[in-house]
């Protein structure tokens, strides 16, 4: 998770600071990438998106790490995305339909785990807020 908070900062200054990483089954990273929404002008953007969108083909199985809980839109990508056994983030979104977003990958069998450095991921975020706030 910390590879995870390094990656997000990558995103500033114009995106908000996520990051999202694909390991493989031994734990290694094969894809790490951050929100990218602004710079590419792309709402779907979100570092999910693009990590498994870079994502070849590959018949292992694989965990997603994200500093912050998917969205729904995330959360249906990683559906359609077979591979992936196991999500880890960090921050909870604040959110209420994302409770509905998690419970769907739980549902399916995925495994999440949440809260994983989550001060420090949420201070990610609630710095950036704080930041676009100042005149
Ligand atoms: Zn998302």
């Amino acid at each position: 998770m910390r590879t995870c908070i390094n990656e997000a900062m990558l995103s500033l200054p114009q995106d908000v600071p996520v990051s999202a990483l694909i390991l493989d089954m031994q734990y290694r990273t094969l894809i790490q990438t951050h929100n990218q929404r602004e710079k590419l002008k792309r709402v779907s953007a979100h570092a999910e998106i693009l990590a498994i969108e870079q994502l070849k083909d590959t018949t292992s199985t694989l965990t997603l790490i994200t500093t912050l809980q998917p969205c729904l839109m995330c959360t249906s990508a990683i559906l359609d995305c077979h591979n992936i056994s196991r999500v880890v983030f960090g921050a909870y979104d604040q959110e209420p339909q994302l409770i509905y977003a998690t419970d769907l990958l739980i549902e399916k069998g995925i495994e999440v785990v949440g809260g994983v450095l989550e001060n420090d991921c949420a201070k990610l975020l609630k710095d950036y807020f704080a930041s676009i706030r100042l005149p």
